[in-house]
């Protein structure tokens, strides 16, 4: 039985209707379609009408390994694939931080990953989507498709995709060569993340911001054809009990700043620790207590000083976030119209959710607007319809295209 609720457990979900997928799109409510949950606001929910499970697409239909192609029901989740195509030394171009995503979720919300600086996201990776409208039609669309455009990060609103067909790489292995490096100062951080993205297919840099100076970790990571240990054994936290707190997180940092410097250098690792490092404790988000936790995500232009703002308004607030990742998102334009990467970095923020997070996510939100960022949908909550509109200049076109019976909380609170 699906629980509808989204990652972050906020905002709050008090009982919500849901019917599983079973072939057509139901007419007396309004719908969404729902895939594994793990976004972390409201765009995944729609408390006042129907949520649609696609658990019910869930068939791997072909393999065209000559021409580098998957097709599979959008209901698949990502680590299904991944475990089907790495036993025959292929994987998909564009991977997120968990495994336990669906197709339909990655393409709605056009995810990206360690990548992007080479493959672009999700969207830029798909060459044909198969999309159930409530009047019934079905339209097999490929990206020359205005249709196609506003489906890639068209955030489950233009109607329910049924199957997909995706692009796949060759891998020498399931292992990845992994570096990591050290780093001081925002100046070595982003230098070091752009020269680290110039020479590997993956990276990422992992900021402490519980310090006076910022200090990180650069992970960079390419497959290799070495052998290497299997993936972490899972661990699990299933109930909602608050333990993240200052100390806690003051701790966390210092621990993990610690275990990665013991390790700098090269080193080989299996994909799934090095892609999905959170998979390994299942349910981690109960931790934050039945309040729930926010992740702020933008993009705004690489400049140094706008990261030095967003830690000086987080200090200013007085709180330690418990998590905060820094990722380079090359020059590959996005196929959708709402999509989120445009060139530039990447910033992701966990805060425990509190009266005082909540008021400084709402400060964070229109500093990245006033330097011509943007943020993350398929995170956010707290965005107002001015700071939006500012940052999505293709949603008068987007709204051409939607279901009138496909609706989300996210979508009432920005534009209806
Ligand atoms: C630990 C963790 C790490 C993450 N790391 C990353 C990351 O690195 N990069 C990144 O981009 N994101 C990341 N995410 C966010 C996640 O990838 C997205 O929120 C993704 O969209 C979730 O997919 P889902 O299947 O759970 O979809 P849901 O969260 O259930 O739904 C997401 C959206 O997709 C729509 N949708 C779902 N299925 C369909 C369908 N068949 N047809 C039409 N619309 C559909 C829904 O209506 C909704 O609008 C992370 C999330 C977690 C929890």
């Amino acid at each position: 039985m699906a629980v509808i609720e989204s990652w972050g457990h906020y905002p709050p979900v008090f009982g919500s209707k849901w019917q599983y997928f079973k072939g057509s799109i139901p007419k007396e409510h309004s719908v969404l379609p729902f895939g594994l949950g793990r976004s972390y606001g409201d765009v995944c929910l729609n408390t006042r009408g129907t949520h649609l499970v696609t658990s019910t697409l869930d068939s791997i239909l072909n393999l065209d390994v000559e021409n580098g192609f998957l097709t599979v029901q959008a209901g698949v989740s990502i680590k299904r694939i991944l475990s089907f195509l790495s036993r025959r030394n292929l994987f998909l171009p564009v991977v997120p931080g968990t495994q336990y995503v669906t197709v339909g979720g990655a393409i709605a919300n056009d995810i990206h990953g360690k990548s992007h600086h080479r493959e672009g996201s999700f969207g830029n990776n798909v060459s044909e989507i198969t999309l159930l409208r409530s009047n019934g039609e079905i339209h097999n669309l490929t990206n020359k498709d205005g249709l196609f455009r506003a489906t890639v990060g068209g955030l489950g609103l233009t109607g329910l995709i049924l199957s997909a067909k995706l692009r796949v790489i060759k891998i020498p292995g399931k292992t990845i060569q992994q570096k990591i490096t050290n780093v001081y100062g925002l100046n070595e951080i982003t230098q070091g993340l752009i020269e680290e993205s110039a020479a590997w297919p993956y990276t990422v840099a992992w900021l402490d911001f519980s310090r006076d100076t910022i200090r990180g970790i650069l992970i960079s990571g390419a497959f290799s054809d070495r052998n290497s240990r299997d993936p972490n054994i899972k661990i699990k936290f299933p109930f909602q009990i608050k333990i993240v707190n200052k100390w806690t997180i003051n701790a966390l940092n210092l621990f993990y700043y610690w275990v990665k410097r013991m390790r700098t250098g090269n080193s080989f690792i299996h994909y799934q620790n090095f892609f999905f490092p959170l998979d390994s404790i299942q349910g981690w988000n109960n931790a934050y207590g039945k309040w729930g936790l926010m992740q702020w995500q933008a993009v705004f232009p690489k400049e140094p000083k706008i990261i030095e703002c967003v830690y000086k308004l987080i200090r200013e607030f007085n709180e330690v976030p418990s998590l905060v990742v820094l990722k380079d998102f090359g020059d590959i334009t996005p196929n959708g119209l709402l999509s989120f990467p445009k060139k530039g970095f990447t910033l992701a923020i966990d805060f425990a959710v509190n009266l005082n997070t909540i008021r400084l996510v709402d400060r964070l939100n229109e500093f990245i607007a006033d330097v011509g960022g943007r943020i993350y949908l398929a995170k956010d909550s707290r965005l107002k319809t001015k700071t939006f509109s500012k940052m999505f200049n293709m949603l008068d076109e987007f709204i051409k295209y939607k279901d009138p019976y496909f609706e989300s909380d996210l979508w009432r609170r920005l534009v209806n």
